[in-house]
């Protein structure tokens, strides 16, 4: 049985809390990392949790302690992965673009280093050699996933170094003895097919076959979580078993053993999380019913900027008569959640939840509009935590400097 909070218990985290909130289910988070681990144990497998999903310092220490390891994008990620007591050695730098400096400032905290470009990639030759072990992520030139700005596989992505330059990445790594441990792909957001992971994953055995020091391949992430009702999540158990086939018929072919490595983010947190907010405004016009709410996408920014679809539901009017609305928000700026969207009657003061809100959700929110950012609160054990306050006016000047 899937894990799910009740409209009965958010309810009460809304009254508790206020709204609008973040909620997450720890239980839930812990099923979808069992269920990764289940898929995948034919195979020598492991998961870094890609905390740009969702950083709260409780999310990462109750990922650590259901078993994960966990992939970072900035330095100050890996910072925060030291703090909820990862081992430097369960954390796996994946910045792009960035300087050297904060390359350097990874592999002093004694992380994996991901290297995206040819330039970082023969920096870091000359100055450690052979000393340090490197993973290389590659561009597989392969077009998936559920929108454009969340692709970055393609052959117009800014990431990774193309597959293409494979003999630059091998004359930097003869010349300079760099070692080698890792490749890497990320070929976006939202792959249903399993058949991008399996064609990615040829890809890198082909590569895999130019550097000897090998230890694991890693296939980035791009896990599919229904979003919708009727939606599919990539099946992962069809995944597991066709990557535990091609191991080993790697393994056989070449005599070597590979880790295989992933970086899922929204898989394991995306349904774990509910954004409650109250119904401001019933507003009729000439050509639709809006429901104003006391949000908008300086808190959750997926609908406006990825066109992504969130289910909502009027959780205090639950069994009130349906109808037709669209819901929007209370910024300055055309801000709409849901268009034409079939909801129990709202009545002003409902609550409204938006249903996997964990990935990208109050990661993304800003103080756009001098708006407070919401609390965070973590449901374990059927009991709910305050995990971040919600913003208090001052946060909005905190770092201002009064100069006039
Ligand atoms: C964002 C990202 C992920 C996670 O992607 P999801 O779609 O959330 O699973 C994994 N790896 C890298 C390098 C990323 O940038």
């Amino acid at each position: 049985m899937s894990q799910q909070l009740s409209n009965k218990q958010l309810i009460a985290i809304a009254e508790e809390f206020g709204t609008p909130v973040y909620v997450y289910h720890a239980e839930k988070i812990a099923e979808q990392y069992q269920k990764l681990e289940k898929a995948f144990k034919k195979s020598d497998a492991k998961f870094f949790y890609a905390c740009k999903a969702l950083t709260n310092i409780n999310i990462l220490k109750w990922l650590r302690q259901v078993g994960a390891s966990l992939d970072c994008v900035s330095i100050n990620e890996v910072k925060l992965g030291l703090k909820a007591g990862f081992e430097p050695k369960q954390i796996l730098f994946t910045p792009n673009c960035v300087d050297f400096e904060e390359i350097e400032a990874g592999k002093n905290l004694g992380v994996h280093i991901n290297i995206d470009n040819i330039s970082i990639l023969e920096q870091f030759g000359n100055r450690y050699g052979s000393t340090y072990p490197v993973c290389i992520r590659l561009n597989p030139h392969i077009m998936a996933g559920g929108n454009y700005k969340i692709s970055t596989g393609h052959v117009d992505s800014k990431f990774g170094i193309s597959i293409h330059q494979l003999r630059h990445i091998e004359r930097i790594v003869k010349s300079t003895k760099l070692h080698v441990t890792g490749l890497h792909m990320h070929t976006g957001s939202e792959i249903k097919d399993v058949n991008v992971f399996l064609q990615g994953l040829e890809v890198m055995f082909e590569m895999a076959r130019h550097f000897d020091e090998l230890e694991f391949i890693d296939l980035g992430s791009g896990f599919k979580v229904p979003y919708q009702a009727d939606e599919a999540e990539t099946d992962v158990d069809q995944l597991g078993e066709k990557v535990a086939e091609a191991f080993a018929a790697f393994e056989k072919e070449t005599g070597k053993h590979l880790q295989i490595w992933f970086e899922p983010g929204k898989y394991l947190v995306s349904e774990s999380g509910y954004f409650i907010v109250k119904a401001n405004i019933i507003k009729q016009t000439t050509a639709t019913v809006f429901v104003g709410v006391n949000s908008g996408f300086n808190h959750l920014i997926r609908p406006m900027f990825y066109d992504s679809y969130h289910r909502i539901e009027n959780i205090s009017n639950s069994k009130g008569a349906e109808r037709i609305y669209t819901v929007v928000g209370n910024i300055c700026e055309t801000d709409t959640f849901a268009w034409d969207r079939k909801l129990n009657e709202v009545r002003e003061g409902d609550y409204l939840v938006f249903y996997n809100a964990g990935a990208y959700g109050f990661e993304m929110s800003s103080n756009f509009n001098s708006r407070l950012k919401p609390a965070e609160v973590l449901v374990k054990d059927g009991q709910a935590h305050l995990i971040r306050s919600r913003d208090v006016f001052e946060d909005l000047l905190r770092n201002q400097v009064e100069v006039l």
